[in-house]
């Protein structure tokens, strides 16, 4: 703790630390495998479970412990133990998204219609995660997880983005982090192995048309024990792929690092994905730094937001977008809980005129900063700061958090000396510099498209978490994470009640799959005019960033989609360049990745050339639109935008790939049948197992 968060503060120095400098659990069991197998000439390790989980995020990890204890035989296999965003993301208070709120209950419907109002989420889904959020966080709280209290035992809650009612809670900025570690506790426990870097390669199928199914996965491990490129195979009655994001496909981005997420490996797999084109942006840390999100009291405490040239001089460039320094302050102050970008916002002075506004700054040469030791300037001509005089919703939380100190770091150390703590463990102190910050990709909405089980269209795959489709065009904060607590234990029943059991007469016949996979590596290995890993990363990031981020045009997208379908056509020819043999991981992720992008930019392409407009965290740039913002010094009309058609909110963009394109379809939501049931009729439905039917 910096001395003066410790002064100030009246919680002790030991309790921040054990929320924020969290330590995680080691010494899990590993896998025998069950045998080896030579593939083309090549010892390949074959394990053997029941139920594998890909990936060890606080989804994976709720879906393994849950599969375990109602008796399945479970592996789970993960790139990066500790990593992903549940391991290492956050931002000023990291917040979980619940029913039962303001002391009065809660409304399943009312939460349902909530989650799903900015349109494009499956009416079963939204159910399905408002009626899962009160088990999903009982069940982290049973193993240890300890969430806010008052005296009663009412959970503490507040108010997130897209949240009128109060629904969030949370245990700091590390909350994830600490599902994370409760839930790795309980993996320990139960004995559950773990295979480390392990990168999922390859969905191995058995069937074809109908009777498709899944039975296994090829992973590439860092053990060249028995072959050089680390391929490994695991058998599997189902797949949980529980990957999280693909948070390395930006540039710009509040993801850690080597974030993958496997959208490449499942369209290669046949699996059906939905919704790519929604993602989250929003203010943050750079990556290079340290990626964190700014939202919540990072910015409710109103520090001064300035940008600094090469020469370093000093603009306090906000008062070009706003009329007073009230108006200006207040919606800084608006962005902690209004934190995604939104068109709409845009307008009558709101608060993402700010993204707009640190996005042109950076476009200028400068760097952008929150400066937590002055307050803000006034704007131009204008009544100077005051906290006397702001928005009555922003003076009334300022004085309902006794948060009425004299300067931004003053109230920070009231409000969450946590979020003070946070960056200096990452070696930067706000109480002594100034804060960069940048716009980031912060969140994949879309995914593998699934039902109200977690099932995908291939059977025996299930998909929870960030990789998968759940949540429509906007989602209130803190339902990602809950939406892959919710599915982990929906998949866990499902899993069980399905009860799926080898099939002893495939032999090996399913391995046969594994052998071009090493005659990739050979020749990829082999050719030396191919595209190396890291150009190829930088050309996808950077593609996406300035195409496909927050403020996107109809022509730059196609053309961007355009080629990123060039670029998988390439590697597809062999292009992609193995530099060295135990690279296989990076090789595939990144090939993957490439499949990814080529994916959303198709969707994206298909969404903006079939008259979508601006959504979710999205501007749709129209020169013809009359809907343009306004600022203090004229108005903005490179962000004439274009608005959404409402008809798109009743259907989902899918993406499938077949013959090596990318091919994009609609369908309209999946309704739910309201009408209500009755107990008796209800239960004999759910004894003889006919909800899984359905
Ligand atoms: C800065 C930031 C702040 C956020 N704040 C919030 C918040 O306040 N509330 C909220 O609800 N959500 C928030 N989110 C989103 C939320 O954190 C994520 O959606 C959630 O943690 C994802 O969990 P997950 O288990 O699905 O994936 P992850 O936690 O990302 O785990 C994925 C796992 O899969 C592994 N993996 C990845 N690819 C592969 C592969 N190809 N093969 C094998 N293994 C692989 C990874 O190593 C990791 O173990 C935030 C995200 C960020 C970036």
């Amino acid at each position: 703790m910096t001395e003066r968060a410790t002064q100030s503060s009246s919680i002790s120095p030991e309790i921040l630390e054990s929320l924020t400098r969290v330590t995680m659990p080691r010494g899990f069991e590993s896998p025998e495998p069950d045998r080896v197998a030579v593939i083309s000439g090549y010892a390949t390790e074959v394990y053997r479970c029941q139920s594998l989980v890909l990936g060890t995020g606080a989804a994976g990890l709720r879906a393994a412990c849950e599969l375990k204890r109602r008796g399945r035989d479970v592996l789970v296999a993960t790139g990066g133990m500790y990593m992903g965003t549940s391991a290492c993301s956050g931002s000023d208070k990291q917040t979980i998204h619940t029913a039962s709120t303001s002391r009065n209950g809660d409304n399943f419907e009312v939460l349902a219609k909530d989650l799903s109002s900015g349109g494009c989420m499956d009416e079963d889904v939204a159910y399905t995660e408002a009626v899962g959020s009160i088990n999903a966080m009982a069940g982290l709280q049973y193993i240890g997880l300890e969430l806010p209290e008052d005296n009663l035992g009412g959970v503490l809650r507040y108010q997130t983005d897209h949240d009128e009612y109060g629904r969030a809670t949370s245990c700091g900025p590390r909350t994830s982090r600490l599902m994370v570690k409760v839930l790795l506790q309980e993996t320990k426990r139960l004995g559950i192995p773990v295979l480390t870097n392990a990168a999922g390669v390859q969905i191995l199928t058995t069937g074809e048309g109908e009777n498709k199914k899944a039975c296994g996965l090829v992973v590439a491990t860092k053990s060249d024990d028995l072959n050089p490129y680390g391929l490994a195979v695991i058998e599997c009655d189902e797949l949980v792929i529980a990957t999280g994001g693909p948070g390395e496909m930006y540039r710009d981005s509040a993801y850690p690092k080597k974030c993958y997420g496997s959208l490449g490996l499942a369209l290669e797999a046949g699996i059906t994905l939905s919704n790519l084109t929604e993602s989250q942006f929003g203010i943050g840390t750079p990556r290079y730094t340290f990626p964190w999100n700014l939202s919540g009291t990072y910015v409710q405490v109103m520090p001064y937001v300035f940008s600094r040239d090469e020469d370093g001089n000093e603009y306090n460039f906000l008062s070009d977008y706003y009329r007073t320094t009230r108006e200006m302050v207040s919606n800084v102050f608006r962005k902690g809980y209004q934190w995604p970008f939104h068109a709409s916002r845009m307008l009558d002075f709101g608060s993402s005129l700010m993204d707009i506004a640190v996005h042109l700054e950076i476009k200028k040469g400068r760097k952008v900063y929150l400066d937590f030791l002055r307050n803000p300037l006034p704007v131009e001509g204008a009544e100077p700061f005051s906290l006397d005089n702001l928005d009555a919703d922003v003076r009334s939380y300022l004085e309902n958090n006794e948060a009425l100190g004299e300067l931004p770091i003053d109230r920070l150390i009231q409000m969450n000396p946590l979020a003070i703590e946070l960056y200096r463990m990452n070696g930067i102190d706000v109480t002594k510099e100034p804060l960069l910050m940048t716009v980031n990709n912060q969140h994949m909405n879309g995914g593998i498209d699934i039902d109200h089980w977690g099932r995908t269209n291939l059977e025996g795959v299930y998909a929870v978490g960030e990789a998968a489709s759940t949540h429509g065009v906007t989602r209130p904060g803190g339902s990602a994470l809950t939406s892959g607590q919710v599915f982990g234990m929906r998949v866990a029943k499902h899993i069980e009640h399905k009860d799926r059991a080898w099939d002893e007469s495939l032999g090996d016949s399913h391995l046969e799959a594994v052998a071009p996979l090493f005659a990739e590596l050979e020749a990829a290995k082999a050719g030396d005019a191919a595209i190396k890993i890291a150009a190829m990363r930088d050309e996808i990031q950077a593609r996406m960033s300035d195409s496909a981020g927050f403020i996107c045009d109809g022509p730059s997208t196609a053309n961007a989609s355009g080629e990123a379908t060039a670029l998988w056509q390439t590697i597809l020819g062999g292009g992609l360049a193995l530099e060295t043999e135990n690279r296989s991981a990076d090789y595939f992720m990144w090939k993957q990745m490439a499949l990814s992008s080529a994916a959303v930019l198709t969707a994206l392409d298909h969404y903006i050339s079939n008259g979508g407009g601006s959504r979710g965290a999205r501007m749709i740039y129209d020169e013809t639109s009359t809907i343009v913002p306004q600022i203090r010094s004229g108005v903005l009309s490179d962000f004439a935008y274009r608005p959404e058609q409402d008809a798109d909110k009743a259907k989902k963009i899918i993406v499938t790939y077949e013959g090596d394109k990318i091919v994009c379809s609609e369908r309209t939501l999946r309704a739910r049948d309201k009408s209500p049931v009755f107990f008796e009729k209800g239960w004999g439905g759910f004894l003889k197992g006919d909800i899984y039917e359905s």
